[in-house]
């Protein structure tokens, strides 16, 4: 038997402010744009999608990144907006993005109060480096204090991205040891384990750092070992996370089978699944 699963790298989001160049690489050959829309439009279709991929839960990452990607300030609001009720089961994420907030502080308290359960940093597509509270961005500090004092975890994209304007310079994880360093108290999620070009520097900092974790979405769990040979080593600290509907990434239930047939034990793979995530995001 197995333990409810929880997603936690899952991009719902409103493709509404999506810039056209993002968008024609998100269609691109793709045919299950009509179940993606459905979802987006009614969080109901949504959860009846996840009962069928057999995900009891779903972070939805959701940022400030309004150059790039197209999405303004509002994207947090609607996050909050779209799980609201459904918390049990459709966790907010939200990101915000210094170059574009003049109350960072404010503005991380009002979405903590709000109900956000993580915050994002996407550095290629906010244009901000995990440890810019240091130089270009000290307001970036504020995001930090916020979620160490509220026990919110923050997650940073690491590695590359591929969209038109995403400069990956942002995703370098050694960028993140200071904030582990600096933020000892906070819960980090290292997403993608810096793939493809970062995974030793990733998997450096999740052995030094106890409250770092890795997200293993955009991951082809086939590679996961040949990238991580160690990663029994922080067993307690690896979340199951697909990073769907990205471009190139297969349905949920199809990773989720991927990763269930990794060669591990089951009581480790159940770990990544299920109970971490749990423990990560406990239920309010
Ligand atoms: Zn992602």
């Amino acid at each position: 038997m197995h333990g409810p699963v929880t997603d936690v790298h899952v991009h719902v989001q409103p493709w509404e402010m999506i810039r056209p160049a993002v968008m024609a690489a998100m269609r691109r050959g793709r045919d299950d744009l009509a179940e993606i829309e459905r979802c987006f439009a009614d969080p109901g279709a949504l959860l009846a999608h996840m009962d069928r991929q057999g995900v009891e839960r779903m972070v939805l990452i959701n940022y400030e990144s309004p150059d790039v990607m197209g999405f303004s300030t509002e994207t947090n609001d609607w996050v909050l907006r779209y799980t609201k009720g459904r918390e049990a089961r459709l966790l907010p994420c939200v990101g915000i993005n210094p170059r574009f907030e003049s109350d960072v502080r404010g503005r991380a308290e009002r979405l903590a109060d709000g109900g956000a359960r993580l915050f994002k940093v996407h550095g290629p597509h906010m244009l901000v480096s995990p440890n810019d509270y240091l130089g270009a961005w000290p307001d970036l500090r504020a995001v930090y204090e916020v979620a160490s004092a509220r026990r919110i975890p923050v997650m940073f994209h690491t590695g590359s991205s591929i969209f038109k304007g995403a400069r990956t310079k942002h995703g370098d994880p050694l960028q993140v040891e200071d904030v582990g360093i600096d933020f000892s108290d906070l819960d980090v999620i290292i997403a993608h384990g810096g793939r493809p070009f970062w995974t030793e520097q990733a998997f450096f900092l999740l052995r030094r750092f106890p409250r770092f974790h890795l997200d293993l979405s955009g991951i082809p769990p086939a590679r996961m070992l040949e990238w991580f040979p160690k990663l029994e080593e922080i067993a307690d600290r690896v979340l199951f996370g697909t990073d769907w509907p990205s471009p190139g990434v297969p349905a949920i239930a199809k990773n989720l089978a991927a990763v269930r047939a990794m060669p591990l034990p089951a009581d480790v793979l159940e770990r990544f699944t299920s109970g971490n995530a749990l423990r990560l995001f406990p239920s309010r």
